[in-house]
């Protein structure tokens, strides 16, 4: 049997009709620069996460340089974040001169460890940046909280978890600002690169969207040092097509994760959601010890598997000049050696999950 991981072919085949109309529809009017589309986009994002302003951008990593850019993060600021994560949401903070400061890691939910948090805090720290890993999120209450003690904003890195809930509220509308991403392999995908940025502060809306466009107010009239960050017309024509049907796609992800977790449970450390949230599953990462070995026999049988993430952003060379050392988040360490994802997609059959759950039985 061959498994596909992410399956992308299925989820445009299945729509292949109603996105191909739309594309087709973009290229006749040939707005491929903020064509209605986007605005029609940003009202459906708006809609679906229930926050005030949604604005749409070119990459999950351009919402994250542009949610800190709108806070006026500078050089030398401090920005506390997740050391296990995509490169991202560190990289961003470095881009702009400022320092990333990690936290390490829950070892159920692999999200920031919240206890951890107020001893990272400096006069110097000008945001909190919690990840949501794999499509769940973080202890918001607990991380707004602290949050308002010292002041500070908060970034939701969601660029897994759009989609996903926290005690009933979406992913996105839990923080001073929400960043997502619609890389095609995200849970929400579209046909190149796409993001988002979310918030409920008209201030801070006006700011980033301004920043979008090269600080321009006007037409060639620039206010801030911006940046060419627009979704493109196609991008978003396409994922106003994937929106209407998104929900039902996380309702099988789900499926797909309960069912991965009754094969395996009993063997392998299964990812543990928290009963105030729901995931949307990004991944459907479990915890084995000989990874690199499973992986090439599950290959030989067909089936692809993925590490989400081999290396934790302290131990990167790109971020020696930080000073961390090994051994100094041993969470995300450890995590890091044994972490595997397998394949997760909304048409994984049962079929398939039993094969796959199968195999990997026979190898543990
Ligand atoms: C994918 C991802 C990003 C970056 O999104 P792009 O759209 O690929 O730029 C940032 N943070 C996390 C956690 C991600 O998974």
């Amino acid at each position: 049997m061959k498994i596909n991981f992410a399956n992308l072919p299925k989820a445009y085949l299945e729509h292949k009709e109603s996105i191909d109309k739309a594309m087709s529809e973009v290229v006749s009017s040939s707005r491929f620069i903020m064509g209605e589309e986007v605005t029609k986009l940003e009202d459906a994002l708006q809609n679906y996460t229930k926050t005030n302003f949604a604005i749409s951008c070119s990459s999950g990593t351009d919402a994250l340089l542009l949610a800190m850019m709108g806070l006026g993060i500078k050089p030398g600021d401090e920005v506390i974040t997740s050391p296990f994560t995509f490169i991202a949401t560190a990289e961003t903070i470095a881009f702009l001169g400022a320092i990333p400061v990690f936290v390490d890691i829950d070892e159920v939910t692999y999200n920031l460890d919240v206890k951890q948090i107020e001893g990272k805090i400096t006069n110097k720290t000008k945001a909190i940046m919690p990840v949501s890993l794999y499509g769940q999120v973080a202890d918001m209450d607990e991380i707004n909280n602290l949050a308002q003690k010292y002041n500070l904003p908060v970034i939701e890195d969601a660029a897994q978890s759009f989609g996903a809930t926290y005690k009933e509220k979406k992913s996105c509308n839990l923080s001073t600002i929400g960043c997502t991403s619609f890389f095609p392999a995200k849970p929400l995908g579209c046909f190149g690169d796409g993001g988002a940025l979310f918030t409920n502060d008209e201030v801070l809306a006006e700011k980033m969207k301004s920043m979008r466009v090269h600080g321009q107010t006007k037409r060639y009239m620039h206010k801030y040092i911006g940046m060419g960050g627009r979704l493109d017309t196609l991008q978003a024509a396409v994922l106003l097509e994937k929106l209407k049907h998104y929900d039902k796609d996380v309702e099988r992800r789900q499926k797909v994760a309960l069912k991965y977790t009754e094969h395996l449970k009993e063997i392998v450390v299964t990812p543990v959601v928290k009963h105030y949230n729901t995931s949307v599953w990004a991944q459907y990462s479990i915890r084995v010890n000989d990874r690199e070995e499973i992986q090439s026999k599950l290959k030989e049988k067909g089936i692809p598997t993925a590490v989400h993430y081999p290396k934790p952003l302290h131990l990167q060379e790109c971020f020696q000049y930080l000073g961390y050392t090994e051994g100094d988040f041993p969470i995300s360490e450890k995590v890091s050696k044994e972490i595997m994802s397998l394949p997760m997609n909304p048409y994984l059959t049962d079929i398939e999950i039993e094969y796959i759950t199968k195999e990997l039985k026979e190898l543990l």
